[in-house]
């Protein structure tokens, strides 16, 4: 990574202002659901109190439409980063307001005090660049570790940096771009992606990205669906994108004079209806009958995806191989977390769903990466610059 980090510059004594992500999941009772994020915000923040940094975190936390909003408010994180971090935290009851300056300004070396919400100002996703400024006052210094949210120009994640000098990336940030940029660019071969989910559109700049760096491209989940109509294919009630078949053409072409081996699924598990008990037959990918809909890739095809996991050195996975979310229709989601979870490829999740699944299925520690940003990994893996990073002062 061409970008200076956190361990570039000397933070000792100086207000150093640390953009994370702690946009965790919580139940109705506001109780943290899944505090990964918060725990991939550590290592930075420690790193920080132990070289005696004055240190304010900023975080977005849902969607808040009208300023402050109890249910949005980062309390919760506040008091898990405080047991975390023996006691060190404290909350401003604000953002930009006189209760976080005054806090800020009342900050001893080691200690850190937690803005509230940044979204609670509609200026925030705006990028406007006033109050940019105004959260620029906190730090001497910059450091962007919410990787989750760096692929979005907002004036935390990216406008701050035009007022402060010294601007850097945390440790998180640089190793979500160490493990990805360096598969992306050196990777160990053969290099396998597997790409799923909902929709083609969604995903076209990464397929095609891809596509100039991958040995072999699986594609499952629905959008294979669409693939399939361009081979002439019958898809019944699957889901497709009708104005992206000439697309898909286009791409089967790519990868035949790249030389790339595609993989589409050649059986499916097909349902009646579209629900969690429908009923359910195995046919073949392009014999989709009438009435009947594609709703996970079938056992032939989950085992030929694994015996190409099982051959490679590199394997990149984004999105379900079906509609994951129900049980019967799981199988092909998970026998790819299976596959992936028992080689011994450098092996990379690019967020989201496909995260959640190896998590559930608790394969997680045998995954070499699984990314904090589904969006931003995206974004990355299309060879998109993020906009959050883009702006940090590269190294000389
Ligand atoms: P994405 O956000 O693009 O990764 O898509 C994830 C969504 O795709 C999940 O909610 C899945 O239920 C859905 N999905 C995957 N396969 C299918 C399928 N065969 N039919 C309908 N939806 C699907």
């Amino acid at each position: 990574m061409n970008k200076l980090t956190v361990k570039d510059v000397d933070v000792s004594g100086k207000k150093v202002l640390v953009r994370a992500d702690f946009n965790v999941p919580q139940d109705e009772n506001g109780n943290i659901t899944d505090e990964n994020r918060i725990i991939g915000a550590l290592p930075t923040i420690k790193y920080l109190i132990e070289h005696k940094a004055k240190i304010v975190l900023c975080s977005h936390l849902g969607r808040p439409k009208n300023g402050f909003e109890p249910k949005y408010s980062l309390a919760p994180v506040a008091k898990r980063l405080n047991e975390l971090l023996d006691g060190c935290v404290t909350l401003a009851h604000d953002v930009i307001g006189e209760d976080a300056k005054a806090k800020a300004a009342a900050l001893k070396e080691g200690q850190v005090l937690l803005l509230e919400n940044v979204r609670f100002h509609k200026e925030e996703e705006k990028n406007d660049p006033a109050f940019a400024k105004e959260l620029a006052q906190f730090g001497e210094i910059y450091v962007n570790d919410a990787f989750g949210t760096a692929h979005r120009a907002h004036a935390s994640t990216a406008g701050v940096a035009d007022y402060i000098k010294t601007s850097v990336a945390g440790f998180l940030i640089s190793k979500e771009l160490d493990i990805m940029g360096g598969a992306l660019e050196e990777p160990k071969r053969p290099f396998v992606a597997i790409l799923g989910g909902a929709k083609v559109s969604d995903k076209i700049g990464v397929i095609n990205n891809l596509l100039e760096k991958v040995d072999s491209l699986l594609i499952g989940g629905a959008m294979a669906y669409t693939f399939v109509l361009a081979q002439g294919g019958k898809v019944g009630n699957s889901k497709v994108e009708l104005d992206k078949v000439d697309l898909a053409k286009e791409l089967l072409k790519k990868a035949q004079e790249r030389k790339v081996q595609l993989l589409l699924p050649v059986d499916n598990v097909v349902a009646n209806d579209f629900n969690a008990n429908a009923d359910s037959q195995v046919v073949e990918s392009m014999k989709i009958p009438d009435g009947w809909q594609g709703l996970d890739i079938g056992p032939k095809t989950a085992e030929n995806f694994a015996n190409v996991i099982k051959n490679a050195k590199t394997v990149i996975w984004n999105g379900p191989m079906g509609v994951f979310e129900f049980e019967k229709f799981a199988v092909g989601t998970k026998a790819v977390a299976q596959a992936l979870a028992k080689s011994n490829a450098i092996t990379i999740i690019g967020g989201g769903d496909s995260a959640a699944a190896v998590e559930q299925l608790g394969f997680a520690d045998k995954i070499t990466h699984i990314s904090t940003g589904g969006g931003a990994s995206l974004e990355f893996l299309e060879g998109l610059e993020l906009p959050g990073i883009a702006r940090l002062n590269d190294k000389k």
